[in-house]
């Protein structure tokens, strides 16, 4: 049970029934229209303007007469995120999006911009949610301490990728990756993502290359199992964040139901399956996962792995006793893993000053908790992180429900 849970918001309005127009395939579309008597080329009308980024709602799909526009608006929304508040920050190369939702769900998407460099061409990269909240519960996560809301539905994560893209249209600019490292567990909301990203690849869609698609998970060991039997669909990155059980227990409670090693093993099937590098993450917290004896052992577990390690220095999150690791120990963790011959990239964060760590306006949003519930968190962990660094695993369980 998360410490905070996302409160219900008594005026909240009941969530809008119709599916987004996004979320639909093109077969899907065709039928709707077939079953009522329209010719096919209404469906590619539709599907034109849902792609093609110039008109912003049915009303502007002045192709079709003004009763089918009327019919279509009736069955399906334009656009599941309409509601939408922006905040910049780095003078403008991080745009955070709040969205609200139609039942008044908030999620978040980050846009990062990375000017060119020598050798690299610019690139403008979206970080999107799956789900409202989450349920696996990190505690050095905003998202996590929310606890989990609701999965968003296949136009919702969609439509936070062309909100991003009118944007950079706008600016001349295009989108050139998309990364589920927003809220939620994306393997826990699967069918929806799987739906999203043929939504996202489909070049008659939106016509973004599997390559330029990351999906993060936390180790939901099912969920990798049925992506490698899939075959390659996106890069696939497992937040790591320590290799040994007791410690992975608190940081990342899921691992109380499938152990570092059993993640590990599935995402090296994975990669063997698919012969892509499995990406691996680890947010880097002072004094509690970046120690020299945690860079040997994430070392050993991953020696001699296709594999590659993203360093990430923990943004700051309101109600944890924890913050960043300083760079010159996570360049020393870096090393250790580079002399194992694990490759490792340590990654500036972006956005700080606004929480570009997905999670935290939605969780400013909820609400600022009492005191002593924060209280009572703060020191939870710092007696759960104690007892992991002397090696003891935890007993509390597993998030309940989670991947049943
Ligand atoms: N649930 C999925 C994807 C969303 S979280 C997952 O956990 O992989 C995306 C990434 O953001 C994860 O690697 C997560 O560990 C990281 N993250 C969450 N909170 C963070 C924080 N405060 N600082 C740095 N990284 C954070
Ligand atoms: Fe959920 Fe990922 Fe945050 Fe963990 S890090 S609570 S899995 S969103």
């Amino acid at each position: 049970m998360p410490d905070l849970q996302i409160a219900a918001d008594p005026s909240a309005p009941a969530r809008d029934a119709r599916p987004g127009l996004s979320g639909l395939t093109a077969d899907e579309l065709a039928a709707w229209f077939a079953e009522r008597g329209e010719p096919a080329y209404r469906a590619r009308q539709v599907g034109d303007a849902v792609w093609g980024r110039t008109a912003s709602s049915v009303d502007d799909i002045r192709t079709l007469p003004a009763a089918l526009r009327e019919a279509v608006a009736a069955a399906f929304r334009f656009d599941t995120v309409g509601d939408t508040e922006l905040r910049l920050s780095d003078g403008g190369l991080t745009e955070k999006a709040l969205h609200r939702l139609s039942d008044g769900t908030n999620v978040e998407s980050v846009l990062m911009h990375y000017p060119a460099r020598p050798g690299q061409r610019e690139r403008h990269t979206l970080c999107i949610s799956s789900q409202g909240g989450c349920a696996v519960g990190c505690p050095f996560c905003a998202t996590g301490e929310l606890g989990f809301g609701r999965d968003l539905e296949t136009a919702e994560i969609v439509d936070q990728v062309r909100h991003a893209a009118r944007r950079l249209q706008a600016a001349h600019q295009r989108l050139t990756n998309v990364v589920f490292m927003g809220m939620g567990e994306p393997l826990l909301n699967l069918d929806r993502v799987l739906a999203a990203v043929d939504a996202l690849n489909d070049p008659r869609r939106f016509g973004l290359g599997a390559r330029h698609i990351t999906v993060s998970t936390s180790g939901v060991v099912p969920g990798i199992r049925r992506l490698t039997a899939l075959g390659p669909q996106f890069t696939l990155a497992v937040s790591l964040h320590a290799a040994r059980d007791p410690l992975r227990d608190v940081l990342v409670p899921l691992n109380r139901r499938w152990p570092v090693a059993e993640v590990v093993t599935a995402a090296r099937e994975h990669a063997a399956a698919t012969g892509r590098r499995v990406t691996y993450e680890a947010t880097m917290i002072d004094g509690i996962n970046d120690t020299e004896a945690d860079a040997h052992a994430m070392a050993e577990l991953l020696r001699g792995d296709h594999a590659h390690v993203n360093l990430i220095p923990m943004n700051p999150v309101a109600h944890t006793p924890w913050s960043a690791s300083p760079d010159a120990v996570i360049e020393r963790f870096a090393a250790v893993l580079a002399a194992a011959g694990v490759t490792a990239t340590i990654r500036r964060n972006r956005g700080q000053e606004i929480g570009a760590a997905c999670g935290q306006l939605a969780a400013e949003r909820a609400g600022e908790p009492a005191p002593a519930v924060v209280a009572r968190r703060r020191a939870r962990l710092v007696d759960e992180s104690a007892q992991a660094l002397r090696g003891e695993r935890s007993d509390a369980p597993s998030p309940v429900g989670v991947g049943e």
